[in-house]
Order: C-alpha cells, then structure tokens, then sequence
C-alpha cells in the first residue's frame, strides 16, 4: 500500500470543485440526462438532443419550454443555484421536479464548455450565457422562445476523467438506450436524437404502444397490452413476445425514469404468471404514480435509484395491474402449448 501524507490539507478550491463536479458529471451520458430533465422541468414538449464524438465533442438539447428569464439567466449556472426549491429545508422532501440541486449546469461548465441560449415566451430578447470553470459571460441575443443547452469538449481539461471514458459508439448505446426510456415514459411529447448528424430517433406525440413503436419497432408495438390500473400505466407485452433478459422493462415513478428495483421486476413476472415460460422476460412499460412523500429520489447522485417507502404496496399493485391486463384480452390468456 503507498504511503499517503500523513497531514490533513484543505484541497485547492479548482480541484474540490473538479471532484464535486465529477459526482453529477462523469460521463457524456450524465449530460444528456440531466439537461432532458431540465427541459422536462420547463414544460417543454418538444425536446432535441444532438450528440458528437459519443457526446464528449458535443452534448445540446434544444426545448420549446419555459426559458429562463434574462433576470435570474446570471444564476443559471452557479453551483446551489436552482429555481425548483424554495430554501427552506423542509421541501428538499417533497420535490416535485426531476432537478432540485443546482448543480447539474454549474457541473457541467466545469466538465466542459457551456453554451445556453434562452428566451421565455414572453421576453421579446433571449439571452446568451457562455460558462466554462469560473468565468461566465453573459450577453443579449435573439433567439426563439424555450432553451439549447450545449456542452462541448467535456473532461478536455481532465485527461484522468478522459482516459477513463468508454467508447463513443459505447456511449452513443447508452445515450439512444436512454433517450428510449425517456420516450417510452413520455409519449405525450416531441423526441429528436442526432447522432454525428444522422437522425437516431424520433418521436411524435402518441399513447405508449405508439413508443413502443418508435423505439422497438411496429413488431413489438403490435404485441402489447395497455395497462390501466390506479397508480400503474403503460403496457405489457402478449406473453408471446419474450426475451431472454430483462433490458425491456422499463418503469417510471413519477414521470422519472428509474433502474427497476428487483421486487416490481418480479411482481411483473408474477403478474403472467404461468404464461411466460420460466426464464423469459417480457416487455413492459409501465408508469408509477406515488404521493411525492412516499418518493425520495435523492438517494442517488444521479437520481435514478427509486427509494419508495412502500415498495410491497406498490409491488402488489404493479402484480394485479398486468394480470388484469392479461387476464382482459383473450388471446394473451391461452397458455403457451406444451410440447
Ligand atoms: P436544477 O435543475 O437542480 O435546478 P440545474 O443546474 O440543472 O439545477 O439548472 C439550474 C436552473 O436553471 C434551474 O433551476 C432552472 O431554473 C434553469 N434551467 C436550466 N435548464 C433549463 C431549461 N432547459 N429551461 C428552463 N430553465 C432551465
Ligand atoms: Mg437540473
């Protein structure tokens, strides 16, 4: 084992701030995610994402939501500084938004480059803001109403934090892998990926199984089950469409796409019951709805583990709603022929 000092030392404030910043940016992929989240937050509906370099050249996402107003656009990028949570402690609990921190943008221009140009609908100018470490420059501009965010030459300042990268076609997987999720739970809405200018997806304004579509193709699309429960939306796929792996289960809790926990993966399973085959996953998408008390998404730097405070309750729901959405179309019912 090396030898560490053995003295404490307070750590220059650039590099606290370079360690800080690399918790919610370490990768292109936490870009993406946390600038759709902002766009979400705003109300947008329509949301672009252009990607080059596996998104270490260049991560933007262009909406049509609210804006920032030219008032508090100096704020946008400074660290705590966030316009979702009134300062009083008590409503870090009850977070209604997917972003809360502040930190997501002033990460970001401390990774890379930032550039944002933003005009609320009802400002006659948008403004410019151009962020990079700890200088930021803002300026006037014109542009039309809602939000681009674009991060550039992520981590060129960090060769440790670059060498340790994945791929660009890696990350460019992960990123298309999110964005489907992301369209997956919210149909409702206009999603546009580029890829080194070549269009990856795209996504008008559809019910779920038109996601489905999207992202999986019409094959999958035509072989899934609306489910309509309290508290449980989406669809499940007819026991005939299976998979070996679970890749396709995707879950949201409150609009926030979330790693599914392990016991509403098997309340699905348990919701087939006989008919899947042992070992098969099937398809599903399905949408939680939880009282923001019973939901604390800040157990996870990057939000996306779910800690639910009632999870058997909601493992039980998620079970009865793909059984009685099974159970409700007769084809899916008929077992799968033993042979
Ligand atoms: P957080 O999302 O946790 O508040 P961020 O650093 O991601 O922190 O964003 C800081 C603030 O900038 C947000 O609170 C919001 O007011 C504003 N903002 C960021 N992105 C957008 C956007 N796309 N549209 C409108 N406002 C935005
Ligand atoms: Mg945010």
């Amino acid at each position: 084992m090396p030898t560490l000092t053995r003295t404490i030392a307070i750590l220059p404030p650039e590099v606290a701030r370079l360690i800080a910043a690399g918790e919610v940016v370490s990768r292109p992929l936490d870009v993406v995610r946390e600038l759709l989240e902002n766009a979400l937050d705003a109300g947008a509906t329509r949301l672009e994402v252009e990607v080059e370099g596996g998104g270490l050249r260049l991560v933007r996402v262009r909406d049509n939501g609210s804006g920032i107003p030219a008032e508090s656009v100096s704020l946008a990028a400074v660290r705590h500084a966030t316009s979702k949570l009134s300062p009083k402690p008590a409503a870090a609990l009850h977070v209604t938004t997917l972003g809360f921190r502040g930190e997501a943008l002033w990460a970001a221009a401390q990774a890379g480059q930032l550039h944002l140009v933003t005009r609320p609908a009802s400002q006659v100018g948008a403004s410019e803001v151009l962020a990079h470490g700890d200088e930021v420059t803002v300026s006037r501009t014109s542009a039309p109403a809602g939000t681009t965010v674009s991060v550039s030459n992520l981590f060129a300042a960090l060769p440790a934090r670059l060498r340790t990268q994945a791929s660009p076609a890696a990350e460019v997987r992960e990123i298309t892998a999110l964005m489907g999720r992301y369209v997956l739970h919210h149909p409702e809405l206009h999603w546009r990926l580029t890829v080194d200018g070549e269009v990856r997806l795209t996504h008008a304004p559809a019910d779920t199984r038109g996601a489905v579509a999207s992202v999986y193709g019409p094959l999958s699309s035509n072989r899934v089950l609306n489910v309509d429960a309290v508290g449980v939306s989406g669809v499940v796929s007819r026991p005939e469409l299976t998979r070996a792996r679970r890749d396709r289960m995707h879950f949201s809790v409150n609009g926030r796409p979330v790693l599914a926990p392990p016991e509403l993966e098997k309340a699905v399973l348990e919701g087939y019951g006989e008919l899947l085959p042992a070992g098969a996953a099937p398809l599903c998408v399905l949408n939680l709805t939880v009282a923001p008390e019973d939901h604390n998404p800040n157990v996870h730097p990057a939000k996306q583990v779910v800690a639910l405070a009632d999870l058997p309750d909601v493992a039980a729901r998620v079970r009865e709603a793909v059984a009685e959405a099974l159970a409700a179309h007769p084809l899916a019912r008929a077992a799968p022929a033993l042979i």
